[in-house]
């Protein structure tokens, strides 16, 4: 009896294996033909100064409304673009995008703002991203400094940090800034932290949401802020939902917030109004 049910559970797993193995196939498949199909799209999410309260940037963030799956969430198909290398064409679409549209944005007088782009590990290692920013920003007249790539923590510590390095000194040297996304959930040492050109700590979501009433999460954050300030670089907190965790982080001094409490990411055409809005109220 347990036997025969155990087997049967096997077989259930295995089918619903293949089916999950089906099913990434095919989003890969769709995946390889979305840029060519006009499948993606960027919204836009405030960065906001602490200080000053003004908008200081904006991070890009890929949509992909897929023909036949739909609106398909990032967590889902980024990680099978990186699998299958596709984050390659991908990232380079987004890039453009997103530069394009900064410098869209300063023409239409609508800055002076940074626009952050998320780059993966594979796009930075496997590609030469120093080339390929450099020319999308030349295609694009955006000036380096109001671009910001932000990277992961495992992408410094891949592939030799050598030649991380010198890519970092390279894309720096082309005068953007760099970003260390969801800090706080990898494994950056602060040697790294030291050595490397990096402008600023993207704390992650996860210590952000509990300061409130978690004083563990408080006192990472605390950390990382002060981190930040020892190493004299720039804090951002993300997913900043509300007003006492805004609170929280204005008492210790990080520097910018982003997240709900201000706006979810939006269509490009809703940022700029939001923007024009934004600089409207700074005149009042
Ligand atoms: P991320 O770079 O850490 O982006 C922040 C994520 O948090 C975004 O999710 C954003 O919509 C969400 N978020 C912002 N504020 C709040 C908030 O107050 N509360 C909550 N609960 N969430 C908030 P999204 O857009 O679904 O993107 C998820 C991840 O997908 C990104 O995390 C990034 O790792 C990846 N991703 C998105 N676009 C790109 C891209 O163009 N290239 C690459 N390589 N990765 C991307
Ligand atoms: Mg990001
Ligand atoms: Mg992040
Ligand atoms: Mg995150």
């Amino acid at each position: 009896q347990a036997k025969a049910s155990g087997r049967n559970a096997f077989r259930f797993f295995t089918a619903q294996m293949n089916a999950d193995v089906h099913e990434r196939l095919a989003m890969q498949n769709h995946l390889r033909h979305a840029i060519q199909q006009g499948e993606f799209e960027l919204h836009y999410q405030p960065q906001i100064d602490l200080v000053t309260g003004h908008v200081s940037g904006a991070e890009a963030l890929l949509r992909w409304h897929s023909a036949v799956l739909g609106t398909v969430p990032p967590a889902r198909f980024i990680p099978l673009a990186e699998e299958s290398g596709l984050i390659i064409p991908i990232g380079e679409w987004v890039l453009r995008e997103a530069c394009r549209q900064a410098q869209q944005w300063r023409e239409q007088g609508l800055g002076p703002m940074v626009m952050a782009v998320n780059v993966s590990a594979l796009q930075f290692h496997r590609s030469d991203p120093v080339e390929m920013v450099g020319r999308i920003l030349s295609e694009t007249g955006l000036p380096a400094e109001c671009l910001e790539l932000e990277l992961t923590e495992s992408l410094l510590v891949q592939d030799g940090a050598g030649a991380t390095l010198e890519t970092l000194r390279r894309l720096k040297a082309l005068g953007l800034r760099i970003a260390i996304d969801d800090f706080g959930t990898g494994y950056s040492s602060l040697a790294y932290l030291r050595r490397f050109p990096i402008d600023k700590l993207k704390i992650d979501r996860a210590f952000v949401r509990d300061i409130a009433c978690d004083p563990e999460d408080a006192a990472i954050v605390n950390l990382i802020v002060d981190l930040g300030r020892i190493l004299k670089l720039k804090t951002i907190a993300e997913g900043v939902e509300d007003p006492e965790q805004l609170a929280f982080l204005g008492a210790r001094g990080c520097n910018e917030v982003q997240g709900y409490l201000f706006a979810r990411p939006m269509p490009g055409a809703d940022f700029a109004a939001y923007l024009d809005s934004a600089l409207k109220a700074r005149e009042r």
